[in-house]
């Protein structure tokens, strides 16, 4: 009987509240997820018993290739990064070291072992403030407004580089803002994005700030497009297939949302229906570096990768959160 050998796949920031959901999908797929975090903000508790969790730092060479010694992974998942807009803004030397300077060590690192092939989790937040209210495709000019897009944006223009070198074979997946929980993961999830943040403030009696409602939208307040969590793996997954797949050396960019934008003020209502409870709304000041509108259009994702994000309605998302996951809120 043939025994197929199963692929190793490391995962930076592999216990945070995306990479634990990614390394159980991975693992559920037939990967075998060797996860390194920090625990700056992950946990171990959140990384799957059948995973190798290796404690660390990205940008920690020597740990990475003792690593590659004993699972040499074909490819790299890189999630690890700080994610913050608003904190980026009141920190940007934090941002421009862990994202842009670990991320250099973790590359320097995989040129030296010969890994060439890297899933990198960039972010929405790379377009910046839109003119428009259309949809970004993949092909429309980058202009961060915040440190956090900034430093997203000079990794994708690295790795651009890389693949023109033929160092690297790099996928960028723009995220937008993802959501959500799975019925069985029991993953770590921070209250520091709007739908957890709303939750919290639900569960503690809290009321909500929104940071301006003077925007140039239909009631004022910021647009989004939030996809699921699930939803984001299942791309991570077919994203990873591709890669491995793929011989030619070419770098690829690819959004991650739904083609749907909801205001701060949609996903409150929201909210308040999934949970049944009258949210007490606090005005406050617009937060430096959130652009008006980031909704994607990704129909590259779905022509490409063969994607289909059918978990993300704005409901389904907050009710995952508050139904899955509210002992971590
Ligand atoms: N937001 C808000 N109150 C909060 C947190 C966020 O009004 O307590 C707004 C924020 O200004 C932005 C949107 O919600 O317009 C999404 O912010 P989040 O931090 O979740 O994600 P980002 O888009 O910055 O990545």
């Amino acid at each position: 009987m043939d025994v197929q050998p199963i692929t190793p796949i490391l995962i930076t920031g592999g216990a945070g509240y995306i990479g634990s959901h990614l390394t159980q999908v991975l693992q559920q797929a037939g990967y075998l997820p060797l996860v390194l975090d920090n625990l700056s903000s992950g946990q171990k508790v959140s990384v799957p018993a059948h995973a190798k969790f290796f404690e660390g730092d990205m940008g920690d060479q020597t740990l990475i290739q003792k690593i590659y010694h004993d699972y040499p992974f074909p490819a790299v998942i890189h999630l690890a990064a700080s994610i913050q807009t608003g904190e980026s803004v009141q920190h940007p030397l934090m941002y421009y070291q862990n994202n842009v300077g670990r991320t250099l060590q973790l590359l320097m690192a995989l040129q030296h072992l010969g890994i060439k092939k890297i899933l990198f989790s960039s972010s929405a937040s790379v377009y910046g403030e839109p003119n428009t209210n259309t949809p970004f495709t993949e092909n429309c000019p980058a202009s961060p407004v915040s440190p956090y897009g900034h430093s997203k944006w000079m990794l994708e223009q690295i790795l651009q580089d890389l693949n023109r070198a033929q160092t690297i074979q790099a996928i960028c997946l723009r995220y937008f803002n993802v959501a959500g929980a799975h019925p069985t993961f029991h993953t770590q999830q921070h209250a520091t994005h709007l739908i957890p943040i709303i939750l919290n403030a639900i569960k503690h009696k809290k009321p909500v700030a929104v940071f301006g409602n003077d925007y140039d939208t239909q009631d004022g307040t910021c647009i989004r497009d939030y996809i699921h969590v699930m939803d984001l793996c299942d791309a991570h997954l077919l994203a990873l297939e591709f890669l491995l797949q793929e011989t030619h050396p070419r770098s690829l960019t690819f959004n991650l949302g739904t083609h749907r934008g909801s205001s701060v003020l949609d996903i409150i209502k929201t909210a308040e229906i999934v949970t049944h409870t009258k949210i007490d709304i606090q005005y406050s000041a617009r937060r430096t570096g959130d652009p008006r509108f980031l909704v994607a259009d990704s129909t590259l994702a779905r022509t490409q990768l063969n994607w289909t994000p059918h978990r993300s309605d704005p409901w389904n998302i907050i009710h995952d959160v508050w139904t899955y996951a509210p002992c971590h809120l």
